[in-house]
This record gives C-alpha cells, structure tokens and sequence, in this order.
C-alpha cells in the first residue's frame, strides 16, 4: 500500500491494471521478449487496444486527453516490473506530442497525433543524441553550442544535416523530436526542436544496436542528408524550444528514474522470495541479521526512491501551487529537480540491486533465473541523457551560476 491518499481512482485502477498486466503479460516470457522483438510488438499493441499509447494525445485527434505525469509514472513503474525497455517504449509513444500539444503547435499535431491515436502501435523518437560528443548535447552548461546537427532556413522549410547515435525507435518511428542547431554563436536561442516525419526524403538509419540491455528496445543512428521539412515542424521557435528541449530531457531523466524504481521493486520481490526459500545455516537465508540488513537497505532505497520521484510527479501535475510547466519557462530549480531525483533514483537502484546479489549467490548471474536482467536492465538509468555527470550539473546549475570551464 502506498500512495493511496495522493491518487485519484483512476490512478489507483491505471495501476492495477498495469500490475496485473504485467504480471500476467510480460513476466512469464521476459526472457522470449528479449530475444523476439515480433513478441514485443504483439505485447505493445495489447496496451495500444487499451488505451495507453492515445492517452497522452489531445482528445480532437482521438486521444485521451491525459496530461499527467503521475499517470507517466504509474505507467513507467509497473512496466518496468515486468520489462523496462518495454516501459520506456509505452512512455516514450505516449508522450510523442507532448512538446507540440505544450505550444499548441496546430502543424505537427495534424501531421503526427491522429498517427498515435488509430488504435495501432507507432513509435515516437527522441533524436537527441549527436553522434559527435552525445552528452554535450545535453549538457546545459554549453547553452546548445555542444548540438552538433544543424538546422538552417531556405524558404519555407528548414534544412538539416547531422547524425545522431542511439536514439530509441530509430528507424521505426513515425516521428522524430530533432535537436539542431540553426546557430552556435546565438546560445540557448539557436537551439531548434524540429519534427521529422520517418518518410522525409534524406532521412536514414543504422542497424539496430547490439546491447546488452534493454533488448525489447530498438535502438539505432539516425542520419539527416538535407532532410526538409515545413517550418512550421519546428515547435515552438527561439527560445522556447530550448527551453522545450531542458523540458523534455529532465522529464525523460526522471521517466528514466522510475524505470530504475520499477526494476529495484522486481529485484527486491526476488531476493525476498529466494532468501525466504534458500537454506543457508539451517535457515532461510534471510534470517541471518546480515541479510536482513541488506533486505532492509533495498526496502529503504525503493520507499526514498518512490517518494521523490512521484513528489516531482505531483509539482509537475499541480501548476495550480507551483506553477506551469507546459509551455511556461522551465526554471534551472525546476530542472534541478527532475535531475536530482534521477540521479538518486538510478545510483539508489544500481546500489541496492548490485548489493541484492550477493543474497542469492551465483543464481543472480543464471541466465535461468531473472535476476540479472535486473543486474543488466538498471545500468542504462545512470548512463543516458548525458550521464550523471551532466545530471548532477543540471542539479548544481539550480542553486548557483554555475559556469562551463572547458
Ligand atoms: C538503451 C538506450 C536508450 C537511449 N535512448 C536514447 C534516445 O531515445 N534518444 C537519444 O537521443 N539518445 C538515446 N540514448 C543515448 C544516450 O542518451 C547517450 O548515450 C548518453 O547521453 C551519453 O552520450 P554518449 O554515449 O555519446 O557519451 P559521451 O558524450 O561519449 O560521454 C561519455 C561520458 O563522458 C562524461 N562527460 C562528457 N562530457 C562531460 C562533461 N562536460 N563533464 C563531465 N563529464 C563529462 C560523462 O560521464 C559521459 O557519460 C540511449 C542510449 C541507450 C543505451
């Protein structure tokens, strides 16, 4: 039981359905999802017919409407029980016009929602990473100089050329969140979002990568060749698309923390059922005082875990006593906090799910046992969006003028 006076009732039933779901969908062939991404589709279309992919749209293109970032969590943690690459596919389809339904961009919503809102999978891209020095493109503290893809205006359209590695859904997204750059020397007002159609002529992909997480999740470089696309595709103009840009990668950082919350959650339910079984001195394992102290640290990582990050959830959905965050200026303290409560979420997880480990002995490495899935799955929380590295700058830069010494 837990945050049961924070939800609404429907919140309380999105999460049990999930829970459910989850339980009986994706746990019992996680390990087939991972190797047969045809499996991850029919999985993903299951929670299209019901409801989750067209909940995030505007309700005039056949969407639900939902703008909520505590629903975002809800759906996050209890997918990531199950598969974490999977949540962040259901995320990531969801949220696909967010930045476009925050300025009201009427162009890219008649172009892309009604695509998400058939009733059928489509995949949303977040094409952020340069190929060329992928964390400077996040990294707040460049003010959009490390962007390395460029946007330049002929006419009516906007030109652009560059490369980006590791994007999620390359190559079989239907849109592409493009970070550019239309030029350096102009700061945080040279920042471009633009959308990119999959079928804009100069766009093409690599091959999915090989990973050693996140299988159920495609992964590949996007290439832009002089792909032109109407003007109106870029969101919002100077500006506000960088501030969109700090916007949606602080969000996507703390989606990326309750994947970690999700994952911890599943380790934790694991080490608890095999030390309960597993004899070890005459014993249950985790009888021993020792164990109970490692139990009782995974259990006290998952409540901190929890706690701050749908606290954030709860300030990002009350714009009523903290102000709004669609469309309003995404403060550095704002942004200071999604990033700290992504940094802890991942640390925490890695943390106590390394530790978990050595309750269960060599069956946390079994590849006949679901542990190091957890092991493998968590890694990636700390490691994307520029790293904790940016991360933490994110969150310094929210209490002082902190400065880039390159
Ligand atoms: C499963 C998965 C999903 C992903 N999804 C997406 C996606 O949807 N969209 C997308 O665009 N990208 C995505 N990525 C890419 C990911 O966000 C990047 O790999 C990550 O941001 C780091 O970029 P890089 O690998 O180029 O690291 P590099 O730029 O090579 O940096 C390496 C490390 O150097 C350190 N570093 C760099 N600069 C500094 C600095 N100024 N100060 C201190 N330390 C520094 C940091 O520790 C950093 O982690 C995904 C990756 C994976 C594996």
């Amino acid at each position: 039981m837990h945050l049961e006076h924070l939800l609404t009732e429907e919140q309380r039933q999105l999460r049990q359905t999930l829970r459910d779901f989850t339980r009986k969908e994706i746990i019992p062939i996680t390990r087939q999802l991972e190797e047969d991404y045809s499996l991850v589709e029919k999985v993903h279309q299951k929670l299209v017919d019901m409801g989750i992919q067209a909940s995030g749209y505007p309700v005039e293109y056949g969407g639900g409407g939902i703008h909520s970032m505590t629903n975002m969590a809800i759906i996050a943690e209890e997918l990531s029980k199950g598969d974490a690459g999977m949540a962040l596919s259901a995320c990531s389809n969801t949220a696909g016009a967010g930045p476009a339904a925050a300025v009201g961009n009427k162009a890219i919503l008649d172009r892309f929602a009604p695509l998400f809102c058939q009733g059928k999978l489509a995949y949303a891209c977040l094409s952020m990473t340069d190929e060329a020095g992928g964390a400077d493109t996040e990294n707040p503290l460049l003010y959009g100089a490390g962007i390395k893809t460029t946007a330049r205006l002929e006419g009516d359209e906007y030109v652009i050329n560059g490369s980006k590695m590791w994007p999620t859904h390359g190559g079989i997204a239907e849109s592409y969140i493009t970070f550019c750059n239309t030029d350096p020397s102009l700061g945080d007002d040279g920042i471009a979002m633009i959308i990119v159609p999959r079928d804009a002529p100069g766009l093409t992909f690599g091959k999915p990568e090989k990973k050693m997480l996140f299988k159920t999740v495609i992964n590949a470089s996007v290439y832009y060749d002089n792909v032109r696309v109407p003007k109106e595709y870029r969101v919002a103009g100077p500006g506000m698309d960088a501030n969109l840009c700090y916007m949606l990668t602080t969000v996507a950082g703390w989606s990326g923390g309750v994947q970690a919350l999700g994952i911890a959650e599943r380790a934790f339910d694991i080490v608890l059922e095999y030390t309960g079984n597993r004899m070890g001195g005459f014993k249950p394992v985790r009888q021993h005082s020792m164990a109970a102290g490692i139990i009782a640290d995974m259990a006290i990582g998952i409540e901190m875990m929890r706690a701050s990050l749908y606290n954030l959830a709860f300030i990002y959905d009350h714009p009523d006593i903290y102000g709004p965050i669609y469309g309003a200026a995404w403060s550095p303290e704002l942004i200071a906090k999604g990033a700290a409560a992504r940094v802890f979420a991942a640390d925490t997880a890695v943390e106590i799910i390394n530790k978990g480990a050595e309750l269960l002995g060599s069956m946390a490495i079994s590849e006949d046992f679901p542990y190091e899935k957890c092991l493998r799955d968590v890694k990636i929380c700390q490691l994307w969006l520029g790293g904790q590295q940016i991360c933490r700058y994110k969150v310094a830069r929210g209490y002082y003028d902190l400065k880039n010494w390159a």
